[in-house]
């Protein structure tokens, strides 16, 4: 069955599978520039999901969509830095964003109201979204991806669509990448997590006030998210083979664990547990192909790191805005279509591959903090043209230096193309 039948185009440029952040952001973006995008999402949002701290990266996409207003406007909690016991220190230390440049605050927000109010804007801005709606599978004609099946929760029949890109924004559904792509999975980085929700819980004090708390203990890490007014998501991490070994529920793990911390015990020694407890295994990993004839791939979709600092959003969310860019002049010009793709691919791999590096060295708790800013540096500022901690900075919040990723010109995606018709456009 055709789209048609739901009322809908079915000429689209782009169908985008997922309106999480990544989806949502390179919709919004695409339908910017005019393009017919068609959004799919399985859920009614506002829906639930993990992922409340946000980096100041995460600031620039949402510039873009022209949302930073509505945010503040919202009411979500500024967050300024972090507050870490980790390492070998003695004591407590933090950083503050302001330290890395240009961008000195981001926010922790409900990740319900965050992706509802960027998917709105999607829709505003001209893109074509059906939520309940899951996409089944691919169709594809002599080796290509042109469209998609999708079932519409309510509709008997399942529907099909077809576009001349089909974006893969389905997080850890990873709906195209399971068919298309292997996965490489990061062997240091096999978490396993569990979460539940304090209120009245006390803050940091003074300027750490919104700061995350990130606490380590013996066999894992806490985090401590001041979401809104005395309400904390408060997380546990640990490797997967030691949550099984410990052979205890991963509540039970939580509390046992949680007697362990220092800070965070004592900003919750009067809050209350408000909701249940969730879970998710939180394996790392790239996958192996990021497109291929007619898709691509964005945010968790294409790939995912471990939670330590934040990245997951801003990662998801920059990328978009780079993919938005990047589709835009391949439907433009169809014969740059795959090296543009690489270009697109490589540089993220490359942007990805240098959080995935440091989170790794990060877990090392035997180290101190001048180890790890000088980690940050070998990684992102080898010619060493800033402080270490500057870099450390820039590094946790996604702003290292001017990454090819956010800088994709059209010349950078039409070089080596062998009959760049259009180029001089
Ligand atoms: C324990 C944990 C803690 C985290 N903490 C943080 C944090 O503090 N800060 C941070 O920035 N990140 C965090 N993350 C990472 C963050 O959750 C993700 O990186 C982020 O949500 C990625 O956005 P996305 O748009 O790629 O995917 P998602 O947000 O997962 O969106 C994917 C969308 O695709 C839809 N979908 C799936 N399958 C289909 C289908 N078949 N058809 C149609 N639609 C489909 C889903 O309904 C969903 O809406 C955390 C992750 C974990 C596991």
């Amino acid at each position: 069955m055709s789209s048609k039948l739901l009322g809908i185009a079915d000429d689209f440029d782009v169908i985008i599978i997922g309106g999480g952040p990544a989806g949502a952001t390179t919709a919004g973006l695409l339908a910017q520039r005019g393009r017919r995008v068609l959004v799919l999402d399985r859920e009614r949002f506002p829906r639930y999901h993990i992922g409340e701290s946000l980096i100041p990266g995460f600031m620039l996409p949402m510039e873009e969509l022209g949302l930073t207003e509505r945010m503040e406007a919202k009411g979500f909690e500024r967050k300024y830095g972090g507050t870490l016991v980790w390492g070998n220190n003695e004591v407590p230390w933090n950083f503050s964003f302001s330290t890395g440049g240009k961008i000195p605050y981001s926010y922790h927000t409900r990740r319900a109201d965050l992706d509802t109010m960027i998917l709105d804007r999607a829709r505003e801005l001209g893109a074509t979204v059906v939520e309940e709606a899951t996409v089944k599978d691919t169709i594809e004609e002599d080796g290509r991806v042109v469209g998609v099946k999708y079932a519409v929760r309510g509709l008997p029949a399942v529907q099909e669509t077809r576009a001349s890109l089909v974006i893969d924004a389905s997080g850890q559904a990873r709906v195209i990448g399971r068919k298309y792509s292997e996965l490489n999975w990061h062997d240091q980085l096999q978490n396993v997590a569990v979460w539940t929700y304090f209120d009245g819980c006390h803050r940091l004090p003074g300027d750490e006030w919104t700061n995350i708390l990130i606490e380590g203990i013996k066999d894992g890490w806490f985090w401590g998210i001041p979401i809104d007014k005395g309400v904390f998501s408060v997380g546990y991490v640990t490797r997967s083979a030691t949550a099984s070994a410990a052979d205890v529920s991963l509540e039970d793990l939580f509390h046992s664990e949680m007697a362990q911390t220092t800070k965070l015990k004592a900003l919750l020694k009067d809050a209350h547990q408000t909701t249940g407890f969730r879970s998710a295994r939180d394996w790392s990993y790239t996958n192996q192909r990021f497109h291929g004839d007619g898709w691509v791939l964005v945010g968790d979709a294409a790939a995912f790191v471990d939670p330590l600092f934040s990245t997951g959003v801003a990662l998801a969310t920059m990328a978009g805005s780079a993919l938005s860019r990047v589709v835009d002049q391949v439907i433009e010009h169809p014969e740059i279509e795959e090296k543009a793709l690489d270009r697109y691919a490589s540089a993220y791999q490359d942007f990805f591959n240098d959080i995935r590096t440091f989170v790794e060295a990060f877990y090392d708790r035997s180290k101190t903090k001048g180890f790890y800013f000088n980690m940050a540096q070998e990684i992102t500022d080898p010619d060493k043209k800033n402080e270490p901690k500057v870099d450390f900075v820039k590094l946790v919040s996604g702003l290292t230096g001017d990454h090819a990723l956010f800088s994709l010109t059209f010349d950078d995606l039409v070089a080596d193309v062998t009959s760049p018709a259009g180029a001089d456009s």
